[in-house]
């Protein structure tokens, strides 16, 4: 049989979608794959297709155990014998499947990471003693800890390809930028692998970011026109999102809570309910939404700030599978930014919180971008996209902009004078004329010191990223990240040039009380920024992280 022959027999589709047939054809020839491709595109059948051809065992590493059984009913269903072991089953279920292994009559198992290698060695020795022909990993990127949901359980199939030589392993996810991609070809030791990418660009999406004040307010003006739609409402902490559901229950929506602190019944009598579309709101911790099958989820919005960019990619993903026209939102502010930095500095060990920093650093900027969002998604994945969507916040024009040359003027004539020496948080102290900060006394007699009193240190430093963005301004690259004159500056600077800058959005109170950070953890940042700095050869990331704090002081 071929492989198109087997997937009109056993899966009833016609033709094979971008680029399956590919990947199948890779496993047939024994060879490790590692498959790219967003949710809904058709992993699924990259190895179970093969698993009909091969003659013999493929196993399914899946995390998620709610979903093992529905596919495995779905597998049987088309004539396929599967099963899967997992926790749920009592012992004699469990004896009854060993007995269909030994006996060769099952062609998928599924089961989960954990139970692979547990405590002790016997499923293990068991499954070594069966014909074993292709070990799928789904969710791959849970191996990672670069990746956005890391699973320490995945880390022990580290030992796979040693434990199973010359079986072909396939890792598929939906989620990877470079950096976990390459993290996961190592994890697994993956031997010569051919990694296949699927665009990733969602058509259907449209993207916005808002500058987030009133969040409730915003989200109620969103909803509005929305009352019958289904949706996700994802929030950092578990406790704001029973507290939002609550709110929207009380302003008249079906809106229910998921997070991984609830009970597993009111988690699936949750999820349930908005499957069923009983519920037209999820409002969910990052928990939510892996492998969930819901085709006509309408729109997606962050009520805080995402980690990362896969992440949020991600999530917001899970909008419009059915093709229809779906919105991702998200709400930004810069005290949420400044939260997740603290997070990302004192959670973890220097490299790794370089590595978080970074990746919080490429999701403010998208938040903050002065270009198309897609645009930027795209090439954050590295595939090429023109420069206008047509389907984003910018491409729409509905960024209010102003004429901002002067402002232009005043930043740029700063860096001047202060002879490009100076970082962006010394830059706004000196145009903002501050007593308090220490401004060195001879550059308190230059022209421009305190020419931008007006306006608020926050937008200084939004108007200087997006002078940065626009090519007016750029960073030193020695280490100190100084600000520096470009090209471009000059005409500005004369006159001859016009800047428009995004109008300014300013935040809430309670966000400039957050950015209020306290000395101690400060303390503990600084210290921690010494790790980074003296610790390892890591260059690129000392510069950012140094930008990193001088942001963060610019706010102290
Ligand atoms: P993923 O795991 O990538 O999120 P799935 O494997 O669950 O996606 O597949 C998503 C949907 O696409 C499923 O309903 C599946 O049956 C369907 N599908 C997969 N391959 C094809 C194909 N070649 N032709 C038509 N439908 C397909
Ligand atoms: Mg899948
Ligand atoms: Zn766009």
């Amino acid at each position: 049989m071929t492989p198109l022959q087997a997937l009109q027999k056993y899966f009833g589709y016609s033709n094979f979608r971008h680029t399956q047939e590919a990947i199948i054809q890779r496993v047939l020839d024994k060879k490790d794959v590692m498959v790219l491709m967003p949710t809904g595109g058709g992993k699924s059948l990259c190895y179970q297709l093969p698993a009909v051809l091969l003659n013999g065992l493929t196993v399914v590493i899946s995390p998620l155990i709610a979903l093992m059984k529905d596919q495995v009913d779905s597998l049987n269903l088309s004539g396929i014998p599967a099963a899967f072991l997992n926790s749920s089953q009592n012992p004699e279920e469990q004896k009854d499947i060993a007995l269909q292994l030994q006996n060769n009559q099952l062609r998928l198992l599924y089961i989960a990471p954990e139970r692979l290698l547990g405590k002790d060695d016997r499923l293990m020795t068991f499954l070594r003693t069966l014909n074993i022909v292709q070990i799928a990993i789904d969710e791959a990127h849970c191996i990672s800890q670069w990746g956005h949901d890391f699973r320490p359980e995945y880390l022990m199939l580290a030992g796979l390809k040693t434990q199973f030589p010359g079986v072909p392993v396939i890792a598929l996810t939906a989620t990877a930028d470079k950096l976990t991609q390459k993290d996961i070809l190592e994890k697994l030791n993956l031997q010569e692998p051919a990694v296949f990418i699927s665009s990733f660009n969602r058509e259907n999406i449209t993207y916005r970011v808002h500058p987030k004040k009133k969040s409730f307010e915003q989200l109620l003006h969103f909803l509005k026109d929305r009352k019958d739609d289904s949706g996700i409402i994802y929030c950092l902490s578990r406790k704001s999102t029973e507290a939002l559901a609550d709110d929207l229950k009380d302003a008249g929506y079906a809106a229910e809570a998921y997070h991984a602190g609830l009970s597993n019944e009111v988690k699936a009598r949750n999820q349930e309910a908005f499957l069923k579309d009983d519920v037209k709101i999820m409002v969910a911790t990052i928990a939510f939404g892996m492998g969930i099958n819901k085709s006509n989820v309408r729109y997606v919005v962050h009520v805080d700030l995402p980690k990362n960019i896969e992440g949020y990619y991600q999530e917001t993903g899970r909008a419009g599978r059915d093709g229809l026209a779906s919105d991702a939102l998200l709400l930004y502010s810069p005290g949420d930014a400044m939260k997740l930095k603290g997070f990302a500095m004192v959670e973890n060990n220097a490299e790794q919180s370089a590595i978080m920093l970074k990746k919080l650093d490429d999701m403010v900027d998208y938040c903050q971008l002065h270009a198309c969002r897609r645009q930027y998604l795209m090439h954050y994945f590295d595939e090429p996209f023109p420069d206008n969507c047509g389907s984003c916040d910018y491409c729409l024009s509905e960024f209010v902009k102003f004429d901002g040359t002067l402002i232009a003027q005043k930043a740029l004539s700063a860096v001047s004078r202060l002879r490009e020496r100076f970082g962006s948080a010394y830059v706004i102290d000196f145009l903002r004329g501050s007593k308090r900060e220490k401004i060195w006394g001879e550059h308190k007699l230059l022209k421009t010191y305190g020419a931008g009193a007006e306006v608020s240190r926050a937008d200084w430093m939004r108007y200087i990223r997006e002078l940065m963005a626009l090519g007016y301004l750029k960073l030193s690259d020695d280490g100190y990240s100084a600000l520096k004159l470009t090209s471009k500056s000059e005409a500005v600077l004369k006159g001859l040039e016009k800047v428009e800058l995004i109008a300014s959005q300013s935040v809430e109170e309670k966000d400039q009380q957050e950015l209020a950070f306290d000395a101690g953890l400060m303390d503990l940042l600084r210290k921690q920024r010494q790790d980074i700095a003296v610790g390892e050869n890591l260059p690129a990331y000392i510069i950012l992280s140094d930008a990193t704090l001088l942001e963060i002081a610019t706010y102290l």
